[in-house]
């Protein structure tokens, strides 16, 4: 099939890419033309496993291609696929100007029947609002369908994901648009929910809010695990055992981040509003968020009896989670910019995010390349990415090059025996400390 592809991000490049391998002869369309110079040369400008590989081949196989021309992009192209962003407006809904601006500039060249497919995240309603506006605005007379196929996708495990994914969800109000798709997603042999416009829409935000509430759920109950003196690891363990709840996603940390869930979860808030409907659950979901991250800090300014002036702190991790270099959403974020506003320096580690931590990480953060580096004379040490390298670190390193042995865990990296007698003061999320 002739598909294109437009907006190379984490969602687009990949569903770019892994169509491509498919074997549809796909396009890929960004605006950034630094972006499109760097995928033409073969290179992913974001990290993901497996994906430089993948893009390579299919370059050389002359299945993908990349521009920023729209017109020579779209041009005799079936199938449209939108997979720019919508990032969280001032009020909190989805902002649609991307979209809109896809919209309104691929009418120009639309010359035949097509079947544009929604990846983008959108509240309710839009794809209908896509038809109506690109068939009113056609230069010349033809049928637009449109789908709505959100995306289930996990940064860092991506590529994966998109060929093992769960579900691919369907919404269509049109047999030929739906039995395109079916042909399209057929190699990945992944069960297909059909469905409508709408409820495609919803189950997108009603499946990341889910998460964020089983998130901010455990994270709750994390913190009165510390007030009672439980650990929280045999409480999450205890409870997902119950098939009904479900083991995954009970994993006490400092909070979720990412592009996704908080804006997702603003995204419905703002919707409930809107029509007058408060949602009351998950209005508490982000409240337990914002204040998880600002816990962790708490507890370490407490640890030096409210003053952390002038005190080095080791962050190790920056990356909103692992395997990912994506910053958008990062705790690290909130953390870094709480510490040097009250005083202390920071020595910051992370294997990827790097680059990306500079623009958003508060101008005094020194990074540094490795592990022991960030640790060398620093009073403690704070993780906040759940990195293989961090989760595997050898803890007797701690105590080499700490001037202070004291680790707070933000991920609940290590088991508590790990550091039983080890001479290393350890406090995670939720469980007892050991000092
Ligand atoms: P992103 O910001 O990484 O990428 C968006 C891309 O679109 C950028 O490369 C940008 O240059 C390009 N772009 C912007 N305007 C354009 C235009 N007019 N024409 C062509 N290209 C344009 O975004 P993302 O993280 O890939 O997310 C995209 C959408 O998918 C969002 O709605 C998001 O909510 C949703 N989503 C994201 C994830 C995720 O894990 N990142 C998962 C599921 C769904």
């Amino acid at each position: 099939m002739n598909i294109a592809v437009i907006g190379t991000g984490y969602v687009g490049l990949v569903t770019g890419v892994c169509l491509s391998e498919i074997g549809n002869n796909v396009t890929c369309i960004d605006i950034d033309e630094e972006k499109v110079k760097t995928l033409r040369s073969g290179k992913s400008p974001i990290y993901e496993e497996g994906l430089e590989e993948l893009l390579q081949t299919n370059i050389q196989r002359e299945r993908l291609h990349f521009t920023s021309n729209y017109e020579e992009g779209i041009a005799a192209k079936e199938v449209i696929f939108l997979a720019v962003g919508t990032p969280q407006g001032a009020d909190g809904s989805a902002d649609l100007t991307f979209l809109n601006t896809v919209c309104s500039d691929i009418v120009k060249y639309l010359h035949n029947d097509v079947v544009i497919v929604t990846k983008s995240t959108v509240p309710i309603g839009t794809n209908e609002n896509i038809k109506t506006s690109i068939e009113q605005n056609a230069v010349t007379n033809l049928t637009v369908r449109v789908v709505s196929n959100p995306e289930f996708l996990r940064q860092g495990t991506a590529v994966h994901d998109t060929f093992n994914g769960d579900r691919i969800v369907i919404g269509c109000e049109n047999e030929e648009a739906m039995d395109i798709m079916e042909e399209i997603y057929k190699p990945y042999n992944i069960p297909i929910v059909k469905t409508d416009l709408r409820s495609a829409e919803m189950i997108k935000y009603a499946s990341n809010t889910f998460l964020a509430t089983k998130i901010s759920f455990i994270n709750e109950i994390a913190n009165l695990c510390e007030h009672v003196g439980a650990n929280v690891d045999d409480v999450a363990n205890g409870i997902g055992m119950d098939s009904r709840i479900g083991g995954r996603f009970l994993k006490a940390g400092i909070g979720y981040g990412g592009s996704c869930f908080p804006k997702d979860t603003n995204a419905i808030i703002a919707l409930g509003n809107r029509v007058d409907y408060p949602m009351f659950i998950l209005e508490s979901v982000q409240y337990v968020n914002e204040k998880q991250t600002d816990l962790l800090v708490d507890k370490i300014i407490k640890r030096f009896s409210g003053n952390i002036e002038d005190i080095t702190i080791a962050l190790l991790g920056l990356a909103f989670k692992a395997n990912t270099d994506d910053m958008r959403g990062a705790p690290s974020v909130q953390v870094a910019h709480r510490i040097i506003d009250a005083g202390a320096k920071i020595n910051a580690y992370d294997p990827v995010a790097v680059e990306n931590a500079k623009s958003v990480l508060p101008k005094e953060v020194n990074y540094v390349k490795t592990i022991e580096e960030a640790l060398n004379h620093a009073n403690c040490a704070v993780i906040l990415t759940d990195w293989k390298e961090i989760k595997e670190y050898p803890i007797s390193l701690f105590r080499q090059y700490l001037s202070y042995p004291i680790v707070f865990d933000g991920r609940n990296c290590f088991s508590l025996e790990k550091f039983n007698g080890s001479g290393i003061e350890y406090h995670s999320i939720g469980r007892p400390s050991i000092n």
